[in-house]
């Protein structure tokens, strides 16, 4: 094990927080009190970039990046691959006496031009415009990142188009995003009489799961190379049930790889906080500081490729897949969302007087409204090919979306909605909005439902159902949108109450009453899990997406459209090409694992078990007429059924693949693995070809 920190653990790394960072801070040193002032109100307000100063930053951040020991820079993007992209230039300049200098301008600042015909568009980039443009995102700083053999590369975070500008990548819509909600946050506040100049904005704290394996068995298991999970493996007789993983002791060796995690994510102002052991076997979660959300995604990105590559100097895998083994807990993100307002305070915080409590009820009507009227679309943000396997599992929020206040918001809820006595209120009487005082909520975390995929969790809403190799873009822009129309509504009839001479405390008291009225069908405190609430969930017309497929149809839909185009977030021709290049990815995606589960069954376990059947014959032959060998007989009989379904299953896929649908290849799939995995428990462990789940799980 190499370890690759220079400082040792815990000595100096918090003066090393963000030292590969060039943030604010670091731009003092480096620009002049004009650039510096005009870059620092383009971050803190949101404002364009002067372009007369493109120059000066650009020299400076190379100045910077080479004393850090930079040779190249790159536009550091993320494409609709759901994964980040990059494409490496020297800052180099040769010069007419063979010398050569160091260059990098304001204009490669800027704008980059890869070649972005391998990226997938939907369709968006036509064939004779194979440019794609990147553009620098000055909200979210620009940082080193060390690698290997002293290589050091300057990332420059950019957003991603075609020529046209449409966007090719998932931060544009995140910035459009940003900016609508922006906007009618600033309008509410003014209804409100919240002062502040500050720049409105969304704010994310993404909790990752992820699993570690060691990485000679990773090596040794096809599938989990080529697909990121298991496709065949019976689960081992220890699993989850003893229920001690979970914050259990951290093992050393996992530890030192958490310790190099953390410091590598320091040095790069990543705020890692918490890390400890999650519930399934080898599974583990490392949560950060909540930041502003287009950073705090860009951070996650850092965070999934950080843990990938400390992993692998430890001689681990590092699994972010959301299902890598069947039979115990898949992974996820925990989106923790909220909105920071004008006056830089959490407005998804029950405040300490009336008014900052009428503002935070307002919030959640908003948010109740949003949720309910777009909740399939939602739902749509974490369709993946491997989330199909996690939500619903039993462990992770079922595709129903539903939302959780716990008890004491929903009872104030309720109480506002019938104009009854809130048995919470601080009060005693009713609910008087603008008015009555409101109890602090509670935080702690026994006042939760684990198994609602929209928690209120105090402060933010958590929402679970975003997959732990997703980027949290999709759904924040989603969140983002959905709560800058409601809002939007909310003003507006707000705004002509008053106009007409209402009194603003009772307009209000009325509209929310008329909100939790129309809209409290989403809430739900009960278990998710349950078949009874699927049976109700129809009941109340809350639509149940299971498949990839079925949710990602929701992105198209008129009303989608509509929304999307009118706060200016994604045109109708963007939404369909992102349509097209999901619904590809899952495609191949399904297609990929089959194969590369046919080649398993077909070359490893098939082999294997006929060997196991010979060799029962063989036993039987001789032994024939020894009554002892009942038992075995039956034995003999189970593998060779096992086998005949093998076949049979491999049969059905390869027709199925044929075929390209996608629901039969899965079946395909799914009987190939219960034979295989039926055939494990008979195949004698030194032929058994694959490293078993016990072996993954605590061989580490
Ligand atoms: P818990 O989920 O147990 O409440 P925390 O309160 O520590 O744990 O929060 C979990 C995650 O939520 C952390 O990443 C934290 O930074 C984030 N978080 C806390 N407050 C906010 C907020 N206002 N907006 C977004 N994320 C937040
Ligand atoms: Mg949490």
């Amino acid at each position: 094990m190499t370890n690759k920190c220079k400082a040792p653990a815990g000595s100096g790394i918090m003066e090393q927080y963000g030292s590969l960072v060039f943030n604010l801070k670091t731009m003092r040193n480096y620009l002049s009190e004009k650039a510096y002032q005009s870059i620092k109100s383009t971050l803190l307000k949101g404002e364009t970039l002067d372009p007369s100063i493109s120059d000066e930053v650009a020299d400076a951040m190379k100045t910077w990046a080479m004393e850090k020991g930079a040779t190249h820079f790159t536009h550091w993007f993320q494409p609709l691959t759901g994964a980040t992209a990059e494409k490496q230039e020297a800052f180099l300049q040769p010069d007419r006496e063979g010398g050569v200098l160091t260059s990098f301008s304001g204009k490669e600042l800027i704008q980059g031009e890869p070649d972005a015909s391998s990226f997938p568009s939907g369709g968006l980039r036509a064939t004779f415009e194979a440019r794609g443009y990147t553009a620098w995102d000055p909200t979210s700083p620009a940082f080193v990142k060390e690698g290997p053999n002293d290589s050091v590369v300057l990332c420059i975070p950019t957003v991603f188009c075609s020529y046209h500008g449409e966007a090719l990548d998932k931060k544009t819509p995140l910035l459009r995003s940003q900016n609508a909600l922006a906007k009618q946050i600033v309008r509410m506040a003014k209804l409100f009489g919240v002062t502040g100049t500050a720049r409105p904005f969304g704010t994310l704290g993404a909790e990752q799961e992820y699993f570690l394996v060691d990485r000679g068995l990773f090596k040794a298991r096809p599938d989990l190379v080529q697909t990121g999970r298991t496709l065949f493996g019976k689960r081992s007789a220890r699993h989850q049930q003893m229920e001690d993983h979970y914050f259990g002791h951290i093992k050393p060796r996992v530890i030192a790889f958490m310790t190099d995690v953390d410091q590598e994510l320091w040095k790069l102002g990543v705020p890692a906080k918490t890390r400890h052991n999650e519930v399934s076997p080898a599974q583990f979660e490392l949560a950060p500081v909540f930041e502003e959300q287009n950073l705090a995604v860009d951070h996650n990105m850092v965070v999934m490729q950080v843990l990938a590559e400390v992993a692998e100097r430890h001689d681990f895998a590092c699994l972010l897949h959301e299902k890598p083994f069947a039979g115990v807990n898949g992974s996820g993100k925990h989106n923790n969302w909220s909105v920071s307002g004008p006056d830089g305070k959490n407005w998804l915080s029950p405040g300490d007087n009336p008014h900052d409590n009428a503002k935070f009820l307002t919030m959640i009507a908003a948010i109740m409204t949003a949720v309910d009227t777009y909740a399939p679309l939602l739902r749509a943000t974490v369709a993946s090919a491997g989330n199909d396997h996690r939500l619903g599992a039993n462990e992770a929020p079922p595709a129903i979306i539903s939302i959780y206040l716990g008890e004491q918001l929903a009872d104030m809820i309720a109480q506002i909605e019938k104009g009854g006595n809130a048995k919470t209120s601080k009060s005693g009487g009713s609910i008087q909005i603008g008015v009555s005082g409101l109890p602090d909520l509670p935080r702690d975390a026994t006042d939760r439902n684990r198994t609602s995929p929209m928690a209120f969790t105090g402060n933010k809403f958590e929402f679970r159902a975003v997959g732990s190799n997703m980027s949290c873009a999709g759904s924040n822009v989603v969140l983002n949108t959905i709560t800058a129309w409601s809002i939007d509504e909310i003003c507006t009839t707000l705004e002509k109450k008053l106009a007409g001479g209402a009194d603003f405390n009772s307009a209000l008291q009325e509209l929310i009453r008329s909100i939790v009225r129309d809209h409290k069908r989403i809430l739900f405190d009960g278990d998710n899990y349950s078949e009874a609430w699927k049976k109700e969930a129809a009941r109340r017309g809350l639509q149940n997406l299971t498949t990839t497929p079925a949710a990602l149809k929701e992105l198209v839909t008129p009303a989608a459209v509509e929304l999307f185009e009118r706060y200016g977030v994604l045109t109708a021709r963007e939404l369909k090409s992102r349509y097209e290049a999901y619904l590809h990815a899952y495609e191949q995606t399904v297609a990929l694992e089959a194969n590369c589960a046919l080649t398993i069954a077909s070359t490893m376990i098939l082999p294997a078990a006929l060997e196991t059947e010979r060799n029962l014959a063989a036993t039987l032959a001789a032994g024939r007429g020894l009554s002892a060998h009942t038992g075995l007989r039956q034995i003999a009989k189970s593998v060779a059924k096992h086998v005949d379904e093998l076949v049979a299953a491999i049969g059905m896929t390869e027709k199925a693949l044929d075929g390209h649908e996608s629901a039969r290849i899965i079946a395909g799939m799914t009987a190939m693995r219960k034979a295989g995995d039926a055939l494990e428990a008979h195949v004698p462990a030194d032929l058994w070809p694959l490293p078993t789940y016990a072996d993954l799980f605590f061989l580490i």
